[in-house]
């Protein structure tokens, strides 16, 4: 049988990292099959939804470079692919249900569940529905109904039953209907619970795989008895390790160094990265490549080779990985990506600087960007003529010669007709000979001088993109710093 997998998102915000791992495993996992992946919006909780969400989620797929079979924007045999659309297929089978009485009306009101709830508490009993309104006799329910009560309809719960079922991940696990109470599985406004929904669309849409987070194992055994109620195959079940921050706590949507998909869009960042990244996020591919292609991983992916415990979210991993991929990116993309930055940001180039000039400047950083956005603070030295010196750089320009070199640097590119790397390195020569200094104590003022800093990219290349009067300016300017700062003896 041809493997179908969903991944089927609600539309309640932007999309997490965490969710596109568990969409990430179903897509790999379809991919290795030659199976199809398909998206279904799970837009029923009203209150929840939130408009353009669904836009965003599809949007930041695309990005990672997902296709997929079918969808609420392609359409495809199984739809509609929103949830809220098929409501009338949900109504049929609570219909069968009802027939059936595999469910029934419950007329119990919030207040007295919940004191039922608290009740339970007290007594140190896991809280469940009492099962009250499963015993009314048919006079009483009409009755009820003659009021204008509107019930919710709760699944009746077969007694003494064991459900079973082997994870693909954790292996078998049985729960105990008694353990369970009746469930909700259509709300008095005739909308269906996420446990009945859910089941309706997997059986229809012909899913034979449901691999998804593990804080829904528990909803598991709940599923597969109206699996079994409407007689529908049971599918195939995977529940992927949750994901955890660097203190192995479940990774919260807040974390602050964990970013919805379409910041790290904006940023720049790659979409392959995150892919990969992410991938190996609970997978392991069982050699030591770390850096794989989508089409790589999807031909080494199975849910065998998938962590029981959770997967902790690196974001230092993440950075290296994403440089990784930097690195390897024809300057002229990359120069692409960091132009968006640069508009972004509202940076412009120095007067008379165009593209070629940019894309020499992208090549000092290359190696330091694990974004394009990075580029904006990594050279914004190279967008305003006024900077200032750091801590290191001014003890740098303190030293005993320093300062003297800086000067005879600046004499010399007063007189510059050529600004090139080439012309820089000629004129650090001649104040070798002339004065006998070399290494550090030659290069390390005039960086710190021009830059404001003691690192940096390549000096003879920074120095000739960099405008001459800039230089003079900041060769002057650093003269000035250090020489007013300088402690007392
Ligand atoms: N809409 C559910 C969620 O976002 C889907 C759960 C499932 O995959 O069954 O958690």
């Amino acid at each position: 049988m041809a493997v179908r997998v969903r991944f089927a998102p609600s539309p309640t915000g932007h999309l997490h990292i965490g969710g596109v791992r568990t969409a990430l495993f179903n897509y790999l996992f379809a991919k290795h099959h030659g199976g199809d992946f398909i998206f279904r919006i799970e837009d029923t909780d009203l209150e929840r939804n939130v408009p353009g969400a669904e836009e965003e989620i599809l949007k930041g797929f695309r990005w990672l470079g997902f296709d997929w079979a079918e969808g609420p924007d392609i359409g495809g045999p199984y739809g509609p692919y929103r949830c809220t659309e098929r409501l009338n297929i949900y109504e049929e089978y609570a219909n069968r249900l009802r027939d059936t009485g595999a469910i029934y009306p419950c007329f119990c009101t919030p207040e007295e569940l919940e004191a039922e709830r608290e009740l339970a508490q007290k007594e140190g009993r896991m809280p469940r529905y009492s099962g009250k309104c499963r015993h009314l006799t048919e006079e009483q329910r009409a009755e009820k109904l003659r009021q204008g009560l509107v019930p919710n309809w709760r699944f009746a719960i077969p007694a003494g039953q064991e459900i079973s079922f082997v994870d693909h991940i954790r292996g078998p696990v049985t729960f105990q209907a008694d353990d369970i109470g009746d469930f909700v599985v259509i709300k008095s406004n005739g909308i269906p619970t996420y446990n009945f929904q859910v089941v309706i669309d997997d059986a229809l849409m012909h899913i034979t795989h449901v691999i998804r987070g593990e804080e829904h194992l528990s909803n598991t055994p709940r599923q597969i008895l109206i699996y079994q109620a409407l007689g529908f195959t049971v599918p195939e079940f995977a529940h992927l390790p949750q994901v955890l921050n660097t203190n192995r706590k479940k990774l919260s949507k807040r974390d602050p160094n964990v970013m919805p998909v379409h910041v790290y869009r904006e940023k720049g960042y790659l979409p392959e990265a995150i892919v990969n990244f992410l991938a190996l996020l609970g997978w392991s591919p069982g050699g030591e490549q770390e850096i794989m292609s989508m089409a790589e991983i999807a031909a080494l992916f199975d849910l065998d080779r998938v962590n029981k415990s959770g997967a902790v979210f690196d974001t230092d991993k993440l950075k290296w990985m994403a440089g990784q991929y930097i690195r390897q990116l024809p300057v002229e993309t990359l120069t692409e990506m960091v132009e968006d930055q640069l508009e972004r940001h509202h940076v412009s180039l120095p007067e008379g600087k165009d593209r070629a000039w940019l894309q020499r400047v992208v090549s000092l950083y290359q190696e330091q960007m694990t974004c394009a956005e990075d580029f904006v603070t990594l050279a914004a030295g190279f967008f305003t003529p006024d900077i200032t010196w750091n801590e290191e750089a001014l003890r740098v320009l303190r030293e005993e010669g320093a300062l003297a070199v800086v000067d005879a640097y600046r004499q010399l590119c007063e007189q510059a007709e050529e600004w090139t790397p080439e012309a820089s390195r000629a004129r650090f020569k001649q104040i070798q000979s002339a004065r006998g200094v070399k290494g550090r104590a030659l290069f390390m003022p005039v960086r710190a001088a021009v830059t404001g800093e003691v690192h940096g990219p390549d000096l003879q290349q920074s120095i000739s993109c960099l405008p001459k009067e800039w230089v003079l300016k900041r060769l002057q300017g650093a003269i000035a710093a250090a020489s007013k700062s300088q402690p007392e003896v």
